[in-house]
């Protein structure tokens, strides 16, 4: 695609319907207008505080108590972060996804974001591959918890199940992705046949892998979002928008095209 074209929200809903697997790829545009700044980018958080340390999982492994008060207790970014996603609602189009997938097209949700919105807007399918932050996550067994269900009256918690430490389900610099999702993410893509890109220049590794291994497979990519990214010249189908704007279209012209 060149960077300029625009295809039509009609064209999108006829390669969706005729596919047989989509799923959705979202980054942090789609979170943008519930009002969470991106991490990278001009109006990036890490732009203005700076990018967290490289070393934070170490740091999390070393001194898990100084981990949970600074997660109990957060300052700089961490503070301004954290009052946005507690005061974040999923926009319109997060609602589309939802009927996308009520009605059988969209199969699956990966997303980078960490604030929870898609299931909190009702999606079921969702793998958040770099965790939820309204969730904790114990670093021995993988086991995860609702965030308010963890008992930090002695530091750091520990795990019901097996006693092991509990952090932010939040991957962090320099921590490995969860298995569970990661092999989600990676079984989505080698099923779909189509995958759509939101709010995502799809550049920082896994998620750039997933749109890589649907086009190696055939599979068709269609990207959303109001500029060119990285990953548009790979992709198959763009229509230039926000997320707000053009998935409530896409998902009542797709509505329009089904059998009820
Ligand atoms: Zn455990």
């Amino acid at each position: 695609m060149d960077a300029g074209t625009s295809d039509s929200i009609q064209h999108v809903a006829d390669v969706l319907v005729s596919c047989h697997y989509v799923v959705c790829l979202t980054g942090a545009g789609m979170s943008v207008e519930s009002g969470i700044r991106p991490f990278r980018g001009p109006n990036g958080i890490w732009t203005e505080y700076g990018e967290p340390p490289l070393d934070d999982y170490r740091r999390f492994v070393t001194d898990p108590v100084g981990y949970w008060k600074g997660l109990l207790h957060p300052v700089g970014y961490y503070r301004e972060l954290y009052a946005a996603l507690e005061g974040a609602e999923p926009h319109q189009g997060y609602v589309a996804l939802t009927e996308l997938e009520r009605v059988g097209v969209l199969k699956y949700i990966i997303t980078q974001n960490i604030d929870g919105l898609h299931r909190k807007a009702g999606s079921s399918n969702v793998a958040e591959i770099h965790g939820s932050y309204l969730m904790c996550r114990c670093v021995s067994c993988g086991e995860r918890f609702r965030r308010e269900e963890v008992d930090v009256s002695s530091l750091p918690p520990r795990c019901f199940s097996c006693g092991g430490v509990i952090k932010s389900d939040v991957v962090v610099f320099g921590e490995p992705i969860p298995e569970d999702v990661a092999r989600t993410c990676v079984d989505q893509a080698d099923l779909a046949d189509c995958m759509l890109l939101v709010g995502t220049s799809a550049y920082v590794y896994p998620a750039a892998s997933f749109p890589r291994q649907v086009s190696a497979g055939g599979g068709t990519l269609v990207e959303i979002g109001p500029h060119p990214t990285e990953i548009t010249e790979m992709c198959d189908v763009v229509v230039r928008g926000t997320a707000a704007e053009v998935l409530p279209q896409l998902a009542d012209a797709v509505a329009s095209r089904m059998d009820y």
